[in-house]
């Protein structure tokens, strides 16, 4: 069984293909600037020579031909025809409260995916888009909608209700709704293989630190707390987005700066985070390097991260009353040795304890914590796009 996976933004759409037989991607590529000058399509089958088709692509439909066509292509396709393409899996990012785990999309799904807009007005819509296009191009193709937020749809209801009037939890579903859920879970499963433990029998703390970033405590295989909340914009410092801030800090500098909503969230969204307080660059690798260089502001901007990260492991040790595993993974927590011991250093006295030299490693799986370490400390390079597949295989 062939599976196409879909990750839609609202100017690209991500996809791989992936042979269930073996867990191997076929091919795998990425269209950018859907709908604006310049499009593009880089397509990368296995084991052949990469290709990029530049031609113009008003929107998701039009690139999911092309895309669909490189596929099939006699040359650098990875199968004959569309008949190979046995089923589709989509990320989709908010799914509210309707769904706890993935679901076969139909018409009932689309219209819950549609009411849920107003929650994720920037991922939704082309997530949403998406789907329509794959389900014009091939409608006989059974497709399954796999949700960032379901995974955390175990969280108790102390997690996840804010401190605020109750009514506009009722009146608008104002809650933390948690993100990266997919990788979460995938991170924490493998961890548990790696470790040959029983998923059940496990306190795990996964951190996902990629650009958009965020940590979740997870007892016995299920979310129980996560730091990003009603919208991804919560928790961890992140490359632009100030995750945790003073609340009263919005409406402060909306009347001192004179910004509008749009101002105010944009500052937030795009312009805070590690890219805000270093002034360099929201790229770790960048800021890294001006740090070594001397850059006092870079240095602050990695400090505080990092407080923030410690902030989070020791919070959800206390929620999970003791934890077994501390998992690293996406851009950050897979490749920046640095940030995972900085990170780790002064954790000694929860019986975390770094194996500075193991720890040197990049985008590989591995258990960097020390024989004796209490908490066994893991690099878990995640795999969203697998999990979406086998999500997607089991339900078709
Ligand atoms: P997202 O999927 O959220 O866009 P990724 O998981 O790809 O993000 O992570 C991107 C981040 O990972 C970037 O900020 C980048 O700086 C960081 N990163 C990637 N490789 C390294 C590295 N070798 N050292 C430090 N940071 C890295």
């Amino acid at each position: 069984m062939n599976i196409l996976v879909i990750n839609c933004g609202s100017s690209s759409l991500k996809y791989q293909l992936i042979d269930m037989s073996n867990e191997e991607v076929l091919a795998k590529g990425l269209a950018e600037r859907i709908g604006i000058e310049g499009s593009i399509v880089k397509h990368q089958p296995t084991g052949k020579e990469s290709v990029v088709i530049e031609k113009p692509m008003t929107n998701h439909k039009v690139a999911l031909e092309i895309v669909i066509n490189a596929l099939t292509d006699s040359e650098h396709g990875a199968v004959k025809s569309m008949d190979e393409i046995n089923a589709v899996g989509h990320r989709v990012v908010h799914a509210g409260e309707k769904f706890s785990s993935s679901v076969v999309i139909n018409d009932e799904v689309m219209e819950a995916l549609r009411e849920c807009i107003d929650l994720a007005p920037l991922h939704n819509p082309p997530n949403i888009m998406g789907i329509e296009a794959c389900q014009e191009i091939m409608p006989n193709v059974p497709m399954v909608g796999v949700f960032d937020t379901a995974f955390h749809q175990t969280m108790p209801k102390s997690a996840y209700i804010y401190p605020l009037p109750y009514e506009l939890y009722e009146k608008y579903g104002i809650r933390r709704y948690g993100f990266h859920g997919t990788s979460h879970k995938y991170v924490s499963g493998r961890a548990a293989d790696m470790l040959g433990k029983n998923i059940e029998d496990l306190k795990i703390i996964t951190c996902h630190l990629g650009n958009g970033a965020s940590i979740s405590a997870v007892d016995g295989g299920k979310s129980v707390d996560t730091s990003m909340g009603l919208t991804p914009l919560e928790g961890l410092a992140m490359g632009t987005r100030s995750g945790d801030i003073d609340p009263a800090i919005v409406t402060f500098i909306m009347e001192k700066e004179n910004l509008d909503i749009a101002g105010v969230n944009n500052l937030l969204n795009k312009k805070s985070g590690v890219l805000g307080v270093s002034g360099v660059s929201s790229d770790f690798r960048d800021i890294e390097g001006a740090a070594e260089k001397g850059n006092e502001r870079a240095q602050l901007a990695l400090d505080v991260y990092v407080k923030r990260v410690k902030k989070y492991i020791g919070a959800y040790a206390a929620i999970l009353t003791g934890v077994d595993a501390i998992i690293f993974t996406a851009g950050l927590g897979e490749n920046s040795y640095d940030t995972r011991e900085e990170i780790c250093k002064g954790l000694e006295f929860m019986g975390i304890e770094l194996d500075v030299e193991a720890n040197k490693v990049r985008g590989k799986e591995a258990i960097v914590s020390t024989e004796n370490s209490k908490v066994k400390v893991l690099v878990v390079p995640t795999n969203e796009e697998l999990m979406i597949a086998r999500e997607t295989r089991e339900l078709v």
